[in-house]
């Protein structure tokens, strides 16, 4: 586990480090609260904060906030109080403004071994919550919801002259591969492709049924429509197994460029669109949609 301590001490610092580096921990120490705080906020891998209420110059209590408030939901972050304030009084407020646990200074080993190991239960059940509730479960790829939250997330971190291009995958007659092999292999079918797609595409999320999304950042159009045959290729060169026999299947693609300026929603809409065309045109290809402006004219 990733622990930081924050402690107008050094000696307390010292006496806790050793001890949790010791049980394996990979621990940093803080005296001022401020940095300790931009130090959690821009290090994901921070497990466990075990902080003294008496820091400067963040108070401790607000340092709870100010953390629980930033990592949200999706980051587990366990955050342990420390005082030699033993009143009641103080381990509600403590609890109130965000944090976990509550230790009485000075802190044996003991007893901070004990609320790791319940820190370290409450982390590994949140990380599985989180992932279950962004996973797809026949596949492991991202579900809708993740898949939208991954995509405002990349717009925000790039620029807005970075391209991002979005692509609809829908397997061709599943219907029929259904009927013909059984539901297991069609299953089979759709984690495969969900696999090959991975192999080549950042950004994969099982939409629903036997339809994807994939995505490309910083990739123009022209490369990722590259990228798109190449999958397109992998997903018609797989040979797949039934009971009875031998079979193969295809992919039609919708690609599109998601500017800066429109919803994802919008983007979406026209990469279905040039689906659409490529079901029309025949399957098994790859349909780049026309660009936004020329398709307002
Ligand atoms: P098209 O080429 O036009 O896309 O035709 P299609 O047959 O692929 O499309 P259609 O929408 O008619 O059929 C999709 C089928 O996918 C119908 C549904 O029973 C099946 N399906 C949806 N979810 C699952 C799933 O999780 N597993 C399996 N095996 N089948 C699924
Ligand atoms: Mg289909
Ligand atoms: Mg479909």
């Amino acid at each position: 586990m990733h622990v930081v301590i924050v402690d107008p001490s050094r000696v307390v610092q010292q006496k806790l480090a050793t001890e949790l580096e010791a049980t394996g921990c990979f621990v940093d120490c803080f005296t001022a609260s401020d940095l300790a705080l931009q130090y959690i906020e821009a290090t994901r891998t921070v497990d466990v904060v075990l902080t003294s209420l008496e820091i400067d110059p963040i108070p401790g209590l607000e340092l709870c906030w100010t953390l629980r408030t930033f990592v949200g939901e999706k980051r587990p972050l366990h955050i342990i109080v420390m005082s030699s304030n033993t009143s009641e009084r103080a381990l509600a407020e403590a609890l109130d403004c965000g944090a976990d646990d509550f230790a009485v200074k000075p802190v044996r080993r003991e007893e901070l071994m004990a609320r790791l190991r319940a820190a370290n239960r409450m982390i590994t059940l949140q990380r599985q919550l989180v992932e279950q509730a962004s996973t797809d479960y026949l596949t492991g790829a991202l579900n809708r919801r993740a898949f939208l939250a991954t995509m405002e997330e990349k717009r925000r971190e790039l620029d807005a002259s970075d391209d991002l291009s979005v692509c609809l995958l829908d397997i061709d007659h599943f219907k029929s591969i259904n009927d013909s092999h059984g539901h297991d292999v069609g299953d089979e079918v759709i984690k495969a492709v969900a696999r090959i797609a991975g192999e080549e595409a950042p950004i994969v999320a099982r939409l629903g049924g036997e339809e994807f999304a994939i995505a490309f950042p910083v990739l123009g159009v022209e490369q990722a429509a590259h990228w798109c045959e190449v999958i397109r290729n992998n997903i018609a060169g797989q040979t797949f197994e039934s009971a009875t026999e031998s079979f193969q299947i295809t992919c039609s693609f919708g690609l599109t460029s998601w500017n800066p300026d429109e919803s994802l929603g919008i983007a979406l809409q026209r990469a279905d669109r040039a689906l659409m065309d490529a079901k029309r045109g025949g399957r098994n290809q790859v349909k780049v949609a026309e660009p936004a402006a020329l398709e307002l004219a």
